[in-house]
């Protein structure tokens, strides 16, 4: 990289947050004594932090995914600010254009230039103007403007403050601002970057193969559940990354939360059966490529199988997916009863077949791929 291209202004902040965390976080913890409570408080921090990042600057502001209270997306701002990761504006101009056209040159952090490019070398250099065409929405929205608008000073503001305020309670200024500030910087900044390099490069791809983005649950323990980024990808607008109740998505759980609270609303899911087709294409492709491998005549035999069956999967998802509709407007509608009986009768048959289908597909799946992704039937 040639001088003219580096970006003074971020990469001395990143620079100097690095070296001084580096430097005075071990420092402190072997010299000096650590104030009780202090590190519940970095906990504390690290997930308001982490949550206004994941559940506010990504979920809210660039993808769109749910619509909140003001005074939660003021919440979400002070914490984004406090997070010095830039302001929600110019993070979710950056990231819509990583989903728009991921893994090209115009991804601005792409893991194809390179893990370290993705994690966190891409903010070394010169930043590309904010294009306003694509955040016209977080331009007319008054809370993200002013947050851009003094952008510099609320992190540094915000950041003064947690030293002041924390270094007065447990009596060190000094421990506030390496513990609470330093370690704190350093830990966040690092697994949001995970993000776009890990979760890029190391897990696993049932949703799609188009892009680089992987599912992983070790990078969604550190990343408040967005290690689920191989289903994000493909479904951005969905408020979930990890789809399933056991996958481990506290920012679906609090976004979850806030609706229930009355606090979020028009929380925006990727429908159900779309998922199930998917999936079910994914597996398809890779049984046809198995397939290949196969000698002449079996191959045939096995693609003719795979697509048929896989057909009849497809048509078996729509047809369910079209009764389940009709079932609700007629519920809506108070529609007469044996209507309403016939179509629930509908519904269990095709949801009979759908099961006996998938039996198959998963015979086929564990026998070429010994494995499949295909998820139980519901
Ligand atoms: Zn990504
Ligand atoms: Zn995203």
């Amino acid at each position: 990289m040639v001088w003219e291209e580096f970006n003074w202004k971020g990469g001395t902040v990143l620079t100097a947050i690095h070296l001084s965390s580096i430097i005075l976080v071990p420092w402190f913890l072997v010299t000096q004594l650590l104030p009780s409570g202090i590190l519940l408080t970095l906990s504390f921090l690290i997930c308001a932090c982490s949550l206004s990042i994941t559940a506010g600057y990504h979920r809210l502001y660039s993808h769109k995914s749910y619509k909140t209270h003001p005074i939660i997306e003021t919440i979400i701002l002070f914490l984004g600010s406090l997070s010095v990761q830039g302001s929600a504006l110019e993070w979710s101009d950056n990231h819509r254009a990583h989903h728009r056209y991921v893994d090209t040159e115009k991804d601005p952090y792409t893991v194809k230039d390179g893990f370290w490019h993705a994690h966190m070398l891409w903010m070394f250099k010169k930043q590309k103007e904010i294009d306003p065409s694509t955040v016209q929405d977080l331009f007319n929205n008054p809370l993200t403007a002013f947050q851009h608008k003094h952008s510099v000073l609320l992190m540094a503001a915000t950041n003064v403050i947690i030293v002041l305020t924390f270094g007065y309670l447990f009596s060190s200024y000094l421990a506030a601002f390496i513990i609470l500030v330093l370690a704190r910087l350093f830990f966040t900044h690092h697994t949001t970057w995970f993000i776009n390099s890990l979760a890029h490069y190391w897990g696993s791809q049932p949703y799609s193969k188009e892009h680089t983005a992987v599912n992983n649950f070790i990078i969604s323990t550190l990343t408040f559940g967005e290690g689920y980024h191989n289903f994000h990808h493909t479904f951005e607008y969905d408020y979930r990354n990890g789809i399933r109740w056991y996958q481990w998505d506290p920012t679906k759980m609090l976004i979850w939360t806030l609706h229930k609270l009355g606090l979020a609303s028009n929380l925006r899911r990727a429908d159900r059966w779309a998922i199930k087709k998917r999936l079910l294409l994914e597996d398809k492709k890779l049984l046809l490529e198995k397939a290949k491998t196969l000698e002449q005549s079996r191959w045939e035999e096995v693609e003719k199988k795979v697509c048929s069956l896989a057909d009849r999967l497809t048509e078996n998802i729509n047809s369910i997916s079209e009764k389940l509709k009709t079932y609700k407007q007629l519920k809506k509608q108070h529609a007469p009863k044996s209507e309403k009986v016939q179509a629930k009768l509908q519904i269990k048959w095709l949801r009979k077949t759908l099961k006996q289908d998938y039996h198959q597909w998963s015979k086929i799946c564990n026998t070429f791929l010994n494995s499949h992704h295909l998820p139980p039937i519901q």
